[in-house]
């Protein structure tokens, strides 16, 4: 049927080159309800959130070590993507 049922984020600080892969999982398209996504969660980064419809997205993230600007990719998919 085509289901996607992950979004997957990748967060990354340049600075620190550390990055974190974090998903959430569409729990509720499944059954014919609207979606009903868990929340994201990242240990290393703090991000701003935002829903895209039911969808969160992530708008802006910080890395909590050193501060700076950190990097957001989004993709779908059952498995990990292929980042680019
Ligand atoms: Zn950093």
């Amino acid at each position: 049927m085509g289901i996607v049922d992950k979004k997957w984020f990748k967060f990354a600080c340049p600075k620190c080159e550390t990055e974190e892969i974090t998903a959430i999982t569409d729990s509720g398209s499944q059954y014919g309800q609207s979606a009903h996504w868990s929340g994201i969660g990242a240990r290393g980064f703090s991000f701003v959130s935002v829903s895209i419809g039911s969808e969160p997205d992530v708008e802006s993230a910080t890395c909590k070590a050193c501060g700076g600007p950190a990097t957001v990719q989004t993709d779908y998919g059952f498995g990990e993507p292929k980042w680019d």
